[in-house]
């Protein structure tokens, strides 16, 4: 079934759940720039942020490395989940997947191996302990099946040899242990730990977020994907832009009184 085009009234109503709000970072809160080391969260949507943080438990669960979403955040009290649910920190909470944990060292020196190899390109590789990401956007477009190939070379082996998965996302390539672990386990953990009879609401706009839905949707929750409503997505409801979402977010707040 197609999404709903999302407004402050389905959150209004979603408020009786108990919600506790789950957010992508990075094309969810705010817009995507081309070098991930450039993103600033807008005044407003810290606002809003802390202002849901006043009434209900927040998550941020992002693909970046758990301490660079909490530094670019910033909110206390919050849960911050990084490596696509691996590592979750919040109030008494503090758990790094354990199969993720053991390949950190591999996955470290495969990302030594990746930023060499791949220099002539300068591709943005971000190594993340548990996880790398190969950001391409500053790319020149013509160089990128070139890259790619490259890459996909590069990774064969140990992709061969089960000791790594590789998924695509926006202009980036993610590379993970083989373990199935993601961002719904995450939502999963912290909802639990937040409190009894919680639903999760979460929000995100790429790819690995789609387990997120998935699960949400599994827990009577509320999915929204955020972005133009033009791919298959598991979420209920959508709406365009990190944009219209902080203003959603902040007429809800201000009608919650
Ligand atoms: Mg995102």
């Amino acid at each position: 079934m197609a999404p709903t085009k999302l407004t402050h009234r389905h959150l209004l109503n979603f408020a009786a759940q108990k919600p506790v709000f789950f957010f992508d970072f990075d094309g969810t809160l705010v817009n995507i720039v081309p070098t991930p080391a450039e993103v600033r969260l807008r005044g407003i949507a810290k606002q809003v942020l802390e202002g849901l943080k006043g009434r209900f438990p927040l998550a941020i669960v992002s693909g970046r490395k758990l301490d660079d979403v909490r530094k670019l955040v910033g909110i206390k009290g919050a849960y911050y989940s990084g490596n696509h649910g691996v590592e979750i920190e919040g109030p008494r909470l503090s758990f790094v997947e354990p199969r993720s944990a053991k390949s950190s060292a591999f996955i470290t020196s495969l990302g030594k191996e990746l930023v060499g190899a791949l220099r002539p390109f300068s591709p943005g590789v971000n190594s993340k302990i548990y996880s790398l990401s190969i950001h391409y956007r500053t790319i020149e477009p013509s160089l990128v099946p070139k890259l790619l190939r490259e890459f996909n070379r590069l990774v064969k082996g140990p992709l061969d040899a089960g000791k790594i998965e590789v998924f695509h996302g926006k202009k980036v390539v993610e590379v993970k242990p083989p373990v199935d672990w993601n961002k719904g386990n995450a939502i999963g953990m912290i909802t639990a730990r937040a409190g009894k009879n919680r639903k999760p609401a979460f929000f995100g706009d790429d790819t690995t977020d789609e387990f997120g839905f998935r699960r949400v949707n599994a827990l009577g929750g509320m999915s929204v994907f955020v972005g133009r409503r033009h791919r298959k997505t598991l979420a209920k409801y959508w709406i365009e832009s990190p944009a219209e979402l902080v203003g959603e977010l902040a007429k809800f707040l201000f009608e919650l009184g």
